[in-house]
């Protein structure tokens, strides 16, 4: 059945790093049937000369790869600037360090656990994008603290030093400084930066929580935790 939102992902790339042919086979004849262009590279090293060469819209990677492992090839797409803000959706075993994946050290977007359908990882295609996707045309700056973010092109500084965030680490900044001083439930924050059709728990906010506090230095202060329920951006 093709989805109504299948015009909307005309022309988007995901480049689709696998080493099980018949897989990454499956992932991208799904994506293509959903709009999109997909791009296969069936291990890390051809999947990172990939993603710097053209970057894609989105990446799906596995984490058990010959060579480069996958946590390894995320860590490296996340740190160079030119694939940063790339959303990366991590391909797991169960029990496969999924705190690790997408905690701090490794900074996935998302991830799916093998086995999944298909049609879920479409959702979490879907999901990833709409969270990490163009919106917001309107520019104004916020000034909280020594924190400082334009909303409009996306910069966030520290008392002058410019801070590197990925895209959902930037949604769900802007998201509290918005709502500064208002304390938000993990679950709500989990609907309004991942969206609807996200199905984790709410332990992916934490870990977010954690990355961006420690990326934000001295700032990171101002994200307060209220204990059993949530957080809130405060200014001291
Ligand atoms: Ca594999």
């Amino acid at each position: 059945m093709k989805m109504p939102y299948a015009v909307g992902n005309v022309m988007k790339k995901v480049l689709i790093i696998e080493d099980e042919q018949d897989l990454a086979d499956l992932i991208a004849f799904n994506l293509e049937r959903e709009g999109f262009c997909p791009v296969v590279a069936l291990d890390g090293r051809s999947g990172l000369d990939s993603a710097l060469a053209d970057p894609p819209d989105l990446i799906i990677l596995d984490l058990m790869l010959p060579g480069i492992m996958g946590t390894e090839v995320c860590r490296l797409l996340k740190s160079r600037e030119k694939t940063a803000a790339i959303p990366i959706i991590m391909v797991t075993a169960k029990g496969e360090e999924i705190d690790r994946v997408v905690g701090f050290e490794v900074g996935a977007d998302d991830y799916v656990v093998k086995p999944f359908s298909t049609r879920e990882l479409m959702l979490r295609v879907q999901a990833v994008l709409r969270r990490t996707g163009p919106e917001r045309p309107a520019g104004t700056i916020l000034r909280i603290g020594p924190l400082v973010i334009d909303t409009e092109r996306h910069e966030v500084t520290v008392g002058d030093e410019a801070v590197t965030l990925t895209t959902t680490e930037f949604k769900l900044l802007l998201t509290l400084a918005e709502r500064q001083g208002r304390l938000q439930s993990r679950e709500r924050l989990l609907k309004d930066v991942w969206g609807f059709a996200y199905v984790g728990d709410t332990r992916t906010v934490d870990t977010h929580i954690t990355r961006l506090r420690t990326k934000l230095g001295e700032a990171g202060e101002l994200i307060k935790t209220v204990r059993g329920f949530g957080y809130k951006l405060e200014a001291e």
